[in-house]
């Protein structure tokens, strides 16, 4: 278990992608600190299903478009588990609109969430993973970080963002063991995709196979969603230490659709 004694915070850890990543991560012994919001049975259950295989882990739900709260989970995190050495900054949110019709507080929000949430947990975690001369963070960035979508103004533009700061904090922390890369998924199956179809619908007039068929993975030359654990087996082997020379990276994982 080659994270064993490492210590992992996962933002947008209680569903899809980040879930699966932070149980990729504590099956490799990491304790994991989930973050993220939902009903507290459910993530009792994800706790203590993670916690079987010998490993801590913590939950806090700060809401990650607030820097104070951003703030508070930093300090939780290295209070409770120790300092971070894996920050896999996950969490995001879409809203499906024209851009004239997007309405305001949505761009914020995902501004806010997608991106700036990023800056913040970076620079709080960055100067300890410095000073111990080692640390991996991975941004989920999305296909959208390189090419774009009608109707995804606010996503587009935060996941430009995010590749653009993983380039600059690679190069900032290049010469201290802290690697710093983006995953950039296509369509992966997850309820922020399912939550997209009905919008999707309206917008374009179209039955729920057609968004799936013809919008969705019409992008996507594979015809095939992604899948969460393929997104949570690439964060891991960016870990390890055959990884090492990997930084400020954008890897695309998304069934040929940023080669077309
Ligand atoms: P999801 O909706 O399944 O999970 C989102 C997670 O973020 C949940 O844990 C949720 O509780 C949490 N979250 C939402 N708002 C929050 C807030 N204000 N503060 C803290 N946590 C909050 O979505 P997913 O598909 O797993 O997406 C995860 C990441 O992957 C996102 O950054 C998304 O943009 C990216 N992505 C997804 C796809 C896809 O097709 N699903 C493709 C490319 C990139």
């Amino acid at each position: 278990m080659f994270l064993s004694g490492k210590t992992a915070l996962v933002t947008g850890s209680t569903s899809g992608i980040g879930l699966a990543m932070a149980r990729t991560l504590a099956a490799e012994g990491a304790n994991v600190m989930l973050n993220g919001f939902g009903e507290p049975e459910m993530i009792e259950e994800i706790r203590a299903a993670i916690e079987a295989g010998g490993v801590r882990t913590g939950h806090d739900g700060a809401d990650l478009t607030r820097p104070e709260e951003i703030e508070r989970l930093m300090r939780r995190t290295a209070d409770e588990l120790g300092p971070i050495d894996i920050l896999i900054n996950n969490a995001g949110t879409q809203h499906v609109a024209p851009v004239d019709e997007l309405p305001v507080e949505k761009w914020n929000l995902i501004l806010a969430l997608n991106l700036s949430a990023a800056f913040h947990t970076i620079r709080l975690a960055l100067p300890s993973m410095k000073a111990r001369g080692w640390g991996r963070i991975i941004n989920t960035a999305s296909a959208h970080s390189l090419v774009a979508s009608p109707n995804k103004s606010a996503y587009v533009a935060a996941k430009h963002g995010i590749a653009g700061l993983t380039k600059t904090v690679a190069l900032e922390a290049a010469q201290s063991k802290v690697t710093v890369n983006c995953i950039s998924p296509g369509y992966v199956w997850t309820t922020l995709v399912e939550n997209q179809i009905p919008d999707t619908m309206r917008t374009r007039g179209l039955t729920r196979e057609q968004v799936m068929n013809d919008v969705l993975l019409a992008a996507q030359p594979t015809k095939t969603f992604v899948t969460v654990d393929q997104v949570a087996a690439l964060a891991l082997f960016l870990c390890r230490d055959e990884a090492s020379a990997i930084t400020g990276a954008n890897l695309s994982m998304d069934g040929g659709w940023t080669a077309q």
